[in-house]
Formats: C-alpha cells, structure tokens, sequence
C-alpha cells in the first residue's frame, strides 16, 4: 500500500471527475482516492464514495445526517464551501485533481499548493483570474503545475527533455467549434441545443458552450500565457477541426513537435496523474487512414470576438482577464438558460470590459472583489437585453 499514489478529486461528479476515476479504477494498484467533492450531485457522490472508498467527501450544497447512507459511515462528509479547502489541502493526498467549474478554482489550487501538494489543473478559470500569483505560489514551493486540459497537456507534452532547445511559438488548436463554417449572422442566433452540439468532444455544459463561442481557446490562450510563460504574440491558435493534433511547439532550432491522438480526455489526465511516467487509459488508437487529411485554419476574430478579447485582456494586465472571464461565465449560464441569445454573449464580454475598466489584481482579494464587480455589471446589463 505505501507507493500507492493518494488523489483527490475535486469535482468528481463531472465530466474530468469520473474520467480521472475511470482511470483509477483501471489501476487500482497505483491509486487510491482519499478525498472526493461535488457541487449538488449527492446520488452521484454517494456512489463513487461507495466505489472508491475515500476518507472524505464533500458538497457545497446541504447534506443532513439522516441522509447519508448507513453503509458511507467510514467516510466524512463535509458541506459548504470549507469541503473545498478540506479536500484540497487537508486530506493527506500526494496530488489534487482540480476539476471543479469556474473561479471556484482559484482558491482551491492555491491552497493545495501551499499544502505542498502536486496539482493537476484542469481547471483553467484559476489562471485565467489568477495566473501570475498561482504561477509564483507554485515556483515558492518548488513546484510545478501539471496541465489536464487537452491542449496544455499536449505542449507540456512537447516541452519535456527539450535539452536547452528554446520554444519560440505555441500552436494552439482548437476543433472550431459547431459553428466554424457558420456565416455572423447565423452564429448570433444559435440555439442552446446547436451550441451544446460539439464536433468532437463530449464535456460539461459550461466549457461546450464556451467551445461553440471560442472563449474556451480565449481561456486557453490566457492559460498557455501563465502555465509556460509565452508572450501573447508567440501563441497562435490553429483551427483544426479533426482534433487529432492536440497543440505543437515550435523550437528555436526550426522543429516543431505535437502530440496526436484521438480526442479523449483520459490521455491528458493520465499523463498528469502518472508524469513522469505513463500509463494506459483505455482510449482507441489512432487510424489515420480513415481520418484521411489534417487540415488547418486561422481563427476569425470577427466571427469569434473572444479570439480578439484574449489578447487585448492579456495585454491590458490588471484584472481585465478576471473581468473577461467573470462576465463569460455571467452571460454562458444566461444564454443556456435562454436569458439571452448567442451573439449576447460576446456583447456582454466586451461591454463589461468596458463599463468595468482596469482594475488591479495585485491579490487574490484584489480579483475576486474584480470577479464580484464584472458579474453584477454582466448581470445588470443582461436584465436590459
Ligand atoms: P462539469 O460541469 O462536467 O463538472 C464540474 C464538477 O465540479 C462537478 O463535479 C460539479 O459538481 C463540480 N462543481 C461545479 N461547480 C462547482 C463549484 N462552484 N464549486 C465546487 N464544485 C463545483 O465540468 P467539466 O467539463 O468536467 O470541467 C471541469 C473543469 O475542467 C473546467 O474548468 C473546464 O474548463 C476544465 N476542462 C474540462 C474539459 C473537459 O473535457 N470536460 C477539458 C479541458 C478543461
Ligand atoms: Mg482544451
């Protein structure tokens, strides 16, 4: 039992959640889970802590006694927010799995690296708000940050026994989205149920839609930004929509390397479970026959604002990628509740930039009362629309 490698899994009910369990549950000899959490999904909870047998579990919405399983006693249940901390930073875990949705993140990936634990960061919106203090926390405490989401991965990928070739540029893919081809007009009234229609991935409701509006590859050129600290002008999104080239690196000597594979998640998050090893996932191989060719295009930012947004935010600094990211998740939730259209969205972003203004993010105090100050201005602006 001692080289078992102890995880918690925050955020176990979705989408990274029960992926990164599947992958336990196919080595139950490396593995073992020590803490689990979930937003609302109690039945969900219940029976992963019954599978996998944690110490802890937590859910941010009410739990009474009565209601938890007489068979679950071994395990501690926490409600509220401190399940959160609780999981990330008390629990003894050697890794923290952050698969949890939104700035939530933020807190949570700091406290597990100043609990001195190995962070496998799905979550980007924590260095979308946060990337400059997560990324000198982790430096601090001698660590470094392993990426989970596709693309990330992919270049860290890339990055590993580099022997001094320095990276000049990232190739950032992106599928393109259910709307790639789709002229402006069109694009403004998507539906709910055409937006949450993706090519090639299946993944939550919130990071879909984000897919469809290319904020997602706004999230991610800001997260590839901090995570291995290239200027915005070196990072150049590539619209691929085979999704078999998960992102390259071009190197100073003139090579670019990319990792390929199918679009599974289960690769990324293995690789940040196992690193510096690997393991098996389960995922299919690879035909590149059938897939036939590889075919490449540039983002429009002016069907797709958000490729625009990311780069002005960035350089803009202060909180402006804090505010982008806050008012994104205001007007995402919006738009699937059909509060407001598709084209809203970016409308939103772009006049919650601007309402807002700059404003500093010298603390994590600092950019959460930024996040507080861009959802009332987006939720303000949303009720007039
Ligand atoms: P999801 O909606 O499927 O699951 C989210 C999980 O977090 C659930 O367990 C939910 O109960 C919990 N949760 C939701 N809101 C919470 C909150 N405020 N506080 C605490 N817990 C909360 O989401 P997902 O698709 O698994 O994505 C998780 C994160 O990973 C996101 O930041 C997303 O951008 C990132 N990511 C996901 C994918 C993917 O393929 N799904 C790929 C790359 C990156
Ligand atoms: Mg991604």
């Amino acid at each position: 039992m001692t080289d078992m490698t102890k995880i918690a899994i925050l955020g176990s009910t979705g989408s990274i959640g029960t992926q990164a369990l599947d992958l336990v549950r196919q080595h139950p000899d490396r593995y073992q889970v020590s803490a689990l959490t979930a937003n609302t999904s109690k039945e969900k909870l219940f029976a992963q802590v019954r599978e996998f047998r944690p110490v802890m579990a937590g859910l941010l919405c009410d739990l009474k006694d009565e209601e938890i399983p007489d068979d679950l006693r071994f395990c501690s249940f926490v409600c509220g927010p401190q399940a959160l901390r609780i999981a990330a930073s008390e629990v003894p875990a050697d890794q923290v799995l952050i698969a949890i949705v939104g700035i939530a993140g933020l807190q949570s990936v700091m406290d597990a690296i100043h609990a001195g634990r190995q962070v496998l960061l799905a979550n980007k919106e924590a260095l979308v708000t946060g990337g400059h203090l997560v990324m000198d926390a982790a430096r601090q405490m001698g660590k470094i940050l392993l990426p989970v989401d596709s693309e990330h991965s992919a270049i860290f990928q890339c990055l590993q026994d580099a022997g001094g070739n320095r990276p000049t540029r990232l190739f950032l893919t992106a599928s393109g989205g259910p709307f790639r081809t789709w002229p402006r007009e069109k694009i403004e009234r998507a539906t709910v149920a055409e937006a949450l229609n993706h090519p090639n991935w299946s993944m939550g409701a919130k990071i879909t839609i984000d897919s469809a509006s290319m904020f997602n590859k706004a999230l991610e050129i800001i997260e590839a930004r901090w995570l291995f600290d290239m200027q915005p002008d070196s990072i150049q999104v590539v619209v691929h929509p085979q999704s078999v080239i998960h992102s390259a690196v071009e190197f100073e000597d003139g090579a670019v390397l990319a990792q390929l594979g199918v679009p599974d998640m289960r690769v990324p998050i293995a690789y940040a479970m196992s690193y510096p090893s690997r393991m098996t996932t389960g995922s299919k191989p690879l035909d590149l026959f059938s897939i036939g060719s590889l075919t490449f295009e540039k983002g429009d930012p002016v069907r797709f604002p958000a490729l625009r947004l990311a780069g002005e935010c960035l350089r803009a600094g202060g909180a402006s990628c804090t505010i982008l990211n806050a008012a994104n998740e205001v007007a995402n939730l919006a738009f699937r509740e059909n509060r407001i259209t598709f084209g809203d969205i970016t409308r939103t972003v772009e006049e919650t930039l601007h309402r807002v203004g700059p404003l500093s993010a010298d603390s994590l105090q600092a950019i959460f009362e930024a996040d507080r100050t861009a959802r009332q201005t987006a939720t303000s602006l949303i009720a007039k629309m």
